[in-house]
């Protein structure tokens, strides 16, 4: 089990869309389970789709959605969105001070501040007094596009030429710390502690040095990211490299993986991930499927693909389903799984917890393992079973009659020509192995 690093607790929300809380572990808290974020993608002053996208978002399970304010429009519009979305708001607030102000001012439930480009002591001391008397947090972001000095020239250059230097990594880590450390003066000076810190590249390595660097100097909740990651393609190896990594050594109390793809994979994935570090409990099916290789007689590919969509929709609890291409594996891999299904030559075997319930041809799979794991989720809400109740030994089907798979060519090719049994049967294609041998 993974032990999380004690930090402050931050709670941000209200009754009515419910309190969620990062971090926890010090001053009476616990540590709060890892939330998910996104960003919506759309313009927030367009009040319908903006509402459409965040309800959507939700829906995917989403913890807390941030948008963007960049116009007064937009913070204006956060009175009307607000009332009509499930979940805590956060405004992504850049260059303009006033743009906090009005969006505490519209309801919002946390503020996400840059110290790159929101720099003026007193500008930054009017939106900290603000959240404070609203007891609405601050999230810190020193991204490390942000961090290098815009405004000074002189300084500018310094800071550019040090970071393309051959110290580019150390360098730019303690100008973030530095930063970051210069900022939350202006924070502890006015009495504030309800923040949440982030230090973003699109970097892996440095995501995982930065936030390890930072989770040792402070107290705060950490806002996990590796930012501009790409599309979701490539982006979620980029995160999931960084953030795994950060989590699996307790480092991180709230998420946010960026694709430049829909925002419902960010969502996704982030619980994904979570899901498979156990620091979070998984709500819907988990789907075990094996690669599939040459020894494949079904379209297991799309029987997964397949799978996947039906679950999506009409499994609620976290019943474990294991679709598998053949038997030399199948049993171990899916011992322990709810519903599981063993392919042969083009049929498949269907097991509940270990005991077989059907054998059907390769093109009725689909609809009776279905039919299957909504009879177990029944039986479960009802009482009748308990999820991965059963540590079940599974017996592996007799591959040659059960399966009618090739491996009745073995059998008749071992008997000598001329022996009955299917030799043939398979015209080109894999040819069997001895079960275990994979
Ligand atoms: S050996 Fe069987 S279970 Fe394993 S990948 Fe190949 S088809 Fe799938």
């Amino acid at each position: 089990m993974i032990q999380r690093r004690p930090c402050r607790q931050v709670v941000i929300g209200d009754d009515r869309v419910g309190h969620v809380k990062i971090g926890g572990g010090l001053y009476g808290t616990d540590p709060a389970p890892v939330s998910v974020q996104t960003m919506t993608t759309g313009y927030t002053y367009d009040i319908d789709a903006c509402v459409a996208e965040i309800n959507r978002l939700t829906a995917a399970g989403a913890d807390v959605v941030r948008v963007a304010v960049p116009e007064k429009k937009d913070t204006d519009a956060l009175k009307e969105i607000i009332p009509r979305v499930k979940v805590p708001i956060v405004a992504d607030v850049h260059f303009h001070f006033k743009r906090a102000l009005e969006a505490v001012e519209s309801g919002v439930h946390k503020i996400r501040l840059n110290p790159g480009n929101i720099q003026d002591h007193d500008q930054v001391v009017e939106v900290i007094r603000a959240c404070k008397a609203r007891k609405i947090p601050i999230r810190v972001g020193v991204n490390e596009g942000s961090i290098i000095e815009r405004r000074d020239k002189q300084k500018r250059m310094r800071e550019l030429g040090q970071v393309f230097s051959n110290q580019k990594h150390g360098y730019l880590l303690s100008i973030m710390v530095a930063k970051l450390e210069e900022y939350l003066d202006i924070f502890y000076n006015e009495d504030f502690y309800d923040i949440v810190i982030s230090a973003k590249s699109m970097d892996a390595t440095v995501v995982i040095d930065a936030y390890t660097e930072i989770a040792r100097r402070f107290p705060h909740p950490l806002h996990l990211g590796v930012t501009h990651a790409g599309p979701k393609e490539t982006g979620c190896i980029r995160s999931v490299v960084a953030l795994g990594s950060l989590l699996a050594n307790g480092i991180g109390d709230t998420l946010r993986i960026s694709y430049a793809s829909d925002s419902r994979y960010e969502v996704e994935d982030g619980l994904e991930l979570l899901y498979t570090l156990g620091l979070r409990e998984r709500k819907t099916a988990e789907l075990i499927a094996c690669p599939t290789c040459g020894r494949i007689q079904v379209d297991l590919i799309t029987l997964v693909q397949d799978v996947r969509k039906k679950l999506e929709g009409q499994i609620h609890l976290p019943i474990k389903v294991a679709v598998m291409g053949c038997i030399v594996n199948g049993p171990g891999e899916a011992e322990g799984a709810d519903v599981a299904v063993f392919a042969g030559d083009r049929r498949g075997i269907i097991y509940v917890q270990g005991e077989k319930v059907a054998n059907v041809p390769e093109e009725e799979i689909l609809g009776k393992l279905l039919e299957e794991c909504l009879a177990f989720q029944a039986k479960v809400e009802r009482g009748e079973a308990r999820l991965g109740e059963k540590k079940v030994e599974i017996i592996p089907p007799d591959p040659i009659g059960e399966l009618g798979s090739g491996w009745e060519k073995l059998a008749a090719d071992k008997a000598g020509p001329g022996a009955a049994g299917g030799a043939g049967k398979r015209a080109s294609g894999p040819q069997p192995l001895t079960v275990g041998q994979s």
